[in-house]
């Protein structure tokens, strides 16, 4: 296979959903290891207070480690929040501690709060020694501030979307936030990709959400999907992605490909499809 295209500057990518179990954080980790695997830099960003994407990618998150809480409550480097993780040549993260549950409240008083994490981490993208290809941020199932501070810092948005009913439950909410940020606090923002989530081919069902998630979202929503796995669902337990726990499974094979195609298409041009029919 040719080798995975590198974006001409950092790609920051936004893992969001409000709704809790559709796969953002499996997402998050699964497609940073699939990246880092192809060669390319990648950094997580964990900014969920229960810290699963640290916890998968085993990284050190009790409470005293130093964290993203301490960059966007206390404005510390992000640098010195970094860790490398072990298992891949070209994989960081950012930890969250359970310090940052208090932060979605701390941050109300504070100056120019929804852009705190996004100043955190220009400075940090801004040092010589720092040459991320993506960053992938995996965002609580909140629309708070957490998540608007995630939407401000970053250039894409990734929306795991779980083949299940009710699937595009909740969604169009998601949709005005993010409306709202391009609206007063990033006009740069855009929904990049939609991603269909814990696909089982078995049911009519999971077919039909997928169908109508296309026909609304249209080219937005990647051709890959991801397929329920227990592998995927069994390797975080062992600290670990399903790219070193099982890199020959079903569910390693299509966060490989799905990779690939974000790669691929590269930054988008255009405006989401069918956007103009939410509200
Ligand atoms: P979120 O971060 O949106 O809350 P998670 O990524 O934590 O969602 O996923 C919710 C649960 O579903 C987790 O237990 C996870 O292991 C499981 N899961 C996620 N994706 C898959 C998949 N493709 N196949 C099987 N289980 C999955
Ligand atoms: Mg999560």
């Amino acid at each position: 296979t040719s080798p995975m295209p590198r974006p001409d500057r950092t790609r920051v990518m936004v893992v969001a959903n409000q709704k809790g179990g559709v796969g953002k954080t499996t997402t998050t980790v699964n497609l940073a290891a699939a990246l880092a695997v192809s060669g390319l830099k990648v950094l997580v960003v964990d900014l969920d207070p229960q810290g699963n994407a640290s916890t998968a990618l085993g990284i050190d998150h009790h409470a005293e480690i130093p964290s993203i809480y301490d960059v966007i409550v206390e404005e510390g480097p992000m640098s010195d929040v970094v860790q490398k993780v072990d298992e891949f040549d070209g994989l960081w993260c950012v930890p969250a501690t359970i310090d940052l549950a208090g932060a979605e409240i701390e941050l109300v008083s504070l100056v120019a709060r929804e852009s705190r994490m996004r100043k955190g981490l220009q400075q940090h993208l801004a040092q010589d020694d720092v040459d991320y290809d993506y960053v992938l941020i995996d965002c609580p199932p909140s629309l708070g501030l957490l998540t608007v501070n995630a939407l401000v810092g970053g250039d894409e948005v990734l929306i795991p979307i779980q083949c299940e009913y009710y699937a595009l439950e909740g969604l169009s909410q998601l949709l005005n936030n993010i409306d709202m940020v391009r609206a007063h606090l990033n006009r740069e923002l855009a929904i990049s990709t939609i991603m269909l989530t814990m696909y089982d081919g078995r049911t009519r069902l999971a077919a039909q959400v997928a169908e109508e998630v296309r026909q609304h979202f249209g080219d937005t929503v990647l051709q890959t999907t991801i397929p329920r796995s227990v592998r995927i669902s069994e390797a975080p337990s062992y600290g670990q992605t399903v790219m070193t726990y099982d890199a020959a499974s079903s569910g390693a094979l299509s966060y490989l490909e799905a990779a690939r195609e974000i790669a691929e298409r590269g930054v988008p041009s255009t405006e989401v499809k069918g956007e103009s029919a939410h509200g």
